[in-house]
């Protein structure tokens, strides 16, 4: 690598063969409802109990899981870029598991495992899970997951920590992995981070909107294409 500046993107497929399921992948469907429609203010508002039951049953599915070798692989790369960041889209805690620092990293969509008030700024992490939709200690109104669900604003602070990083310097080396890029900030982030003739790499076994903007398309499971494309980088 002549400019060794990273920027990795990764989604649910990274996580995928950690045996969690994507939202758009065959074991998606949680009893039969489907997550894109769950993972929202509206499904909130009308069942609050059923969002919780399901995000209680990931976060249950995610404590068992393990780190698998695309996380690894993209935590041995942060060790050798001179300055690295990877920004994901996933809720989960495998990349921090596999060894990655909290300050190179950014969870643009929140974290699984922290718990929030839907009115004040209450929050805490990595509670007891109770039953029920529980109810803010401070001002009584529900608590809810501390994620960023479709419809969502992006947390500003985040959003902030990718904005500087872009702004700061181009990239060498641009990665996207296991990731639709439905969302627009995605696709935006990779092609201004590689502007000054960045290599823009994506892993993902299907085509998505970002692929015809790729100089390399790795048609693979992650755990396979990353660890050896990490190799090959260092
Ligand atoms: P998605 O479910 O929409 O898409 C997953 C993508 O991964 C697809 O493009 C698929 O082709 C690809 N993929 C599947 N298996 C793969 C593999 N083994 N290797 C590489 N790629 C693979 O996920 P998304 O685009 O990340 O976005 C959906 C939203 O769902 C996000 O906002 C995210 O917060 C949330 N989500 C998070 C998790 C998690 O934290 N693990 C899991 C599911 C959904
Ligand atoms: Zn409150």
């Amino acid at each position: 690598m002549h400019n060794r500046r990273v920027l990795v993107l990764t989604g649910a497929g990274v996580s995928a063969e950690s045996g969690i399921p994507t939202f758009r992948g065959k074991d998606g469907y949680w009893r039969n409802l489907d997550p894109i429609k769950l993972a929202t203010a509206e499904a909130f508002a009308r069942d609050p109990e059923l969002v919780w039951q399901w995000y209680r049953e990931r976060r249950h599915t995610i404590r068992r899981a393990q780190p698998n070798a695309a996380h690894e692989a993209i935590a041995n790369l942060a060790q050798c870029a001179d300055e690295f960041l990877l920004v994901t889209q996933n809720v989960d805690d495998l990349h921090e598991r596999a060894g990655l620092a909290k300050a190179e990293m950014v969870q643009i969509h929140g974290d699984i495992f922290v718990t929030k008030c839907s009115r004040c700024d209450f929050e805490h992490e990595h509670e007891q899970d109770q039953n029920g939709a529980p109810r803010c200690t401070k001002c009584g109104a529900l608590m809810r997951p501390g994620v960023i669900w479709f419809g969502e604003p992006l947390p500003a602070r985040e959003t902030e920590r990718v904005e500087n990083y872009l702004q700061r310097d181009s990239c060498g080396v641009v990665i996207v992995a296991g990731t639709t890029a439905t969302f627009g900030y995605i696709i935006d982030w990779a092609l201004r981070a590689s502007r000054r003739g960045g290599e823009l790499i994506e892993i993902n076994p299907e085509e998505t909107p970002l692929s015809r903007f790729a100089t390399r398309l790795v048609r693979e499971p992650a755990a396979i294409a990353l660890p050896r494309l990490v190799d090959e980088l260092m």
